[in-house]
């Protein structure tokens, strides 16, 4: 059933619009668990690239959606503002720092959110630069992967008006020596990029992850981030974080910025923040999203029924307490992960924070070449055993674990004797290379 099925799409679903790193014909999905077309379960730790985060297919959240759609399926704000989004608002500028005039602005992915950045940022500045990181990947649409730093976008030209600088990766520092990474990257930024490609009475702002997650779930040393916003106040530089991914209570707190005493610019949300339904917001600034009237709106912005899931997801993660979960669950899954890293040679790195947990794997712990190949391998073979995992990175070489929340520690004890039987098989050449092959196109 499957098989056939897979056929089908391939034939009629358009190939750019498709990543594959296996075989995978989806039926339905509750919780932590996805379960195929031929009935097979598997554990969800991607959380379908972290939209998931409340789980699938919440009860609370379908119930809200029905009587939305019922009561009012839609209104644009183009023309009619109604309740449901104008609550969301208000919540969404409860949580996020700044005892500054700010406002909220709505769209359906993290790459239009991002495409507000890059187009309401300069305006508001009257400055035409912006600064992004090497590795970022902010998204698909000129504006975001103008910001993008990731080969994924590499085939693109966008705006030159972008500079990228390095992000500080505490296990490959680029410019060599990992304690004075913070130093390095600042001095770089402050003595190099300043003095001559993009001066600061240039620059409006600067974007960034607070771990970088497509470019490999990089924490950055926990001295950066204040850094660099010492620096944008002293340019008067906008800092914008980019919490599509690792926001909402992923990393054990509401955003990544909040485990460090930041106050950003603007903050951009996306993924989880539908509990599955296409929604994303920018909170900012308001002189930022009242640069002009009209300027970056599209037809279904905001519209109630994304509002309704929206503001019902919050609230589940308040109500679950899911970030101290997240928190806490994370610990535990990195603990054991680490006790993995002990016994399995090829595992290079083991880092993150709460529920955005990253694994390096290299062909040898000293020269750290990155073994992207067998990390495709462990991909599948993860998949073959039930348990959905992608990976990422530069180096395409990283393990990406960002499951829902909601996950336990039993379905954390379950991931860990995956892994260890898939690192196992690797080791012993028991996985199916040419299937692999197939797949993840090596
Ligand atoms: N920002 C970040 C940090 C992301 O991880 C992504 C998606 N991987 C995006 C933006 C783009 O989001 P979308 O795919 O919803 O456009």
């Amino acid at each position: 059933m499957s098989k056939h099925f897979i056929e089908t799409e391939n034939k009629v679903i358009a190939d750019s619009l498709k990543i594959r790193f296996y075989p995978i014909a989806v039926k339905s999905a509750k919780g932590t668990r996805i379960t195929d077309q031929d009935g097979v379960e598997y554990l969800d730790l991607a959380a379908g690239w972290a939209v998931a985060g409340i789980g699938y297919g919440h009860q609370r959240v379908s119930n809200k959606i029905k009587e939305q759609y019922e009561t009012l399926s839609f209104t644009s704000q183009l023309s009619a503002p109604e309740p449901t989004m104008v609550s969301l608002a208000q919540k969404l500028l409860d949580i996020t720092p700044g005892d500054f005039p700010k406002k909220v602005w709505f769209g359906h992915s993290g790459s239009d959110a991002n495409d507000c950045i890059a187009k309401l940022v300069p305006l508001e500045k009257n400055r035409s630069r912006m600064i992004s990181f090497m590795g970022s990947y902010h998204g698909q649409t000129m504006g975001s992967l103008s910001l993008s730093g990731h080969p994924a976008q590499s085939r693109f030209i966008g705006s030159g008006n972008v500079v990228k600088i390095p992000y500080p990766n505490p296990y490959r520092p680029l410019f060599g020596d990992p304690k004075r990474l913070t130093d390095q990257v600042i001095d770089y930024l402050e003595n190099e990029v300043f003095n001559t490609v993009c001066p600061p009475e240039d620059t409006a702002g600067i974007i960034i992850e607070g771990i970088q997650s497509d470019g490999g779930l990089i924490v950055p040393p926990a001295d950066f981030l204040p850094r660099l916003q010492e620096i944008c106040r002293r340019y008067g530089i906008h800092l914008i974080f980019d919490e599509v991914k690792v926001g909402l209570g992923r990393t054990g707190k509401w955003f990544s910025f909040d485990h460090h005493d930041i106050v950003p610019d603007a903050v951009v949300l996306g993924k989880s923040l539908g509990g599955g339904l296409p929604i994303s917001a920018v909170v900012a600034r308001k002189e930022i999203l009242d640069v002009g009237t009209g300027i970056h709106l599209f037809t279904t912005s905001g519209n109630p029924v994304s509002s309704t899931a929206s503001l019902e997801t919050m609230k589940i993660i308040e109500d679950e307490r899911l970030i101290d979960n997240a928190r806490v669950n994370g610990e535990y899954f990195m603990t054991l992960l680490k006790q993995l890293q002990e016994k399995h040679e090829i595992i290079g790195d083991v880092r993150g924070k709460g529920l955005a947990i990253g694994v390096e794997l290299v062909e040898n712990r000293v020269s750290k070449v990155p073994a992207a190949e067998k990390t495709a391998a462990i991909c599948y073979r993860c998949y073959e055993l039930g348990m959905l995992v992608f990976y990422v990175g530069i180096h395409s070489n990283v393990i990406e674990i960002t499951p829902p929340l909601t996950i336990t520690k039993k379905d954390i004890n379950l991931a860990i004797s995956v892994f260890d039987q898939a690192f196992s098989d690797l080791e012993q050449q028991r996985i199916n290379m040419d299937r692999v092959k197939e797949y993840a196109g090596w």
